[in-house]
């Protein structure tokens, strides 16, 4: 049996459980259970807060998963990505208050940044030759330059209204992300067999959508 982890409850979680479904495999909601059987394939879900969720998958924990490219490449295991999956697209960027000069990247050089991504934040940063200071927060990072914290910030964004509410502007786009099927490296033949097939119904859903 296959072990296929998704969000418990998040941005992820309705539509992961609509993709499942629509794969023709039925199983109970997320309720206050960690876990469930389908009832007509070989499939047993975890539901998890994403950001655990690449690291069951690394160590095995879970055969598969379903999580933000974001959450894959900053917990480091980039290499677990089976197939993009087209939803829950969204952009990490960096933003600045509205006021603040801003030509390039270069002026970021020796600036606070607060973000939740230090790491896709330091590749890009450093590709790009900047030295910056990173300050990790995990979550309402978009307030930290009006309480003094950084000047410039790194964040998930979709729509750019919830940067305009804090008198923010996006200047950069620093990585582009959607969900993700991922899978461990290591699936003995049966689960590998299991898994070919789950893509190849997922593929005919995505096909019938278009
Ligand atoms: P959890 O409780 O599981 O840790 P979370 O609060 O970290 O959840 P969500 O806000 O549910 O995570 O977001 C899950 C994923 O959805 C993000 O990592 C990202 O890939 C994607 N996403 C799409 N649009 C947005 C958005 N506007 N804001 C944040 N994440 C988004
Ligand atoms: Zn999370």
């Amino acid at each position: 049996m296959l072990r296929l982890a998704i969000q418990k409850s998040g941005r992820l979680s309705e539509d992961s459980q609509n993709l499942i479904r629509e794969c023709g495999i039925s199983f109970l909601a997320a309720s206050n259970k960690l876990k469930t059987e389908a009832t007509n394939f070989p499939l047993e879900i975890l539901y998890l807060r994403d950001d655990d969720i690449p690291g069951y998958v690394q160590d095995g924990v879970a055969d598969l998963g379903i999580v933000g490219q974001n959450v894959l490449v900053e917990a480091g295991f980039p290499s677990l990505e089976v197939e993009g999956l087209g939803f829950s697209k969204c952009r990490l960027s960096l933003a600045v208050p509205r006021a603040a000069a801003y030509d390039s990247v270069q002026d970021l050089q020796g600036v606070n940044i607060a973000t939740s991504y230090p790491r896709i934040l330091g590749d890009y940063l450093t590709e790009r030759g900047v030295k910056a200071n990173l300050h990790t927060i995990s979550g309402s990072v978009e307030i930290a330059p009006s309480i003094g914290l950084a000047e410039a910030i790194c964040d998930i964004v979709s729509s750019g209204s919830t940067l305009l509410g804090n008198g923010l502007r996006e200047v950069e786009t620093v990585f582009r992300s959607e969900a993700v099927l991922i899978a461990n490296q290591n699936l003995n033949p049966e689960k590998k067999e299991l898994l070919e097939q789950l893509q190849f119904r997922m593929q005919a859903v995505r096909r019938a959508r278009r």
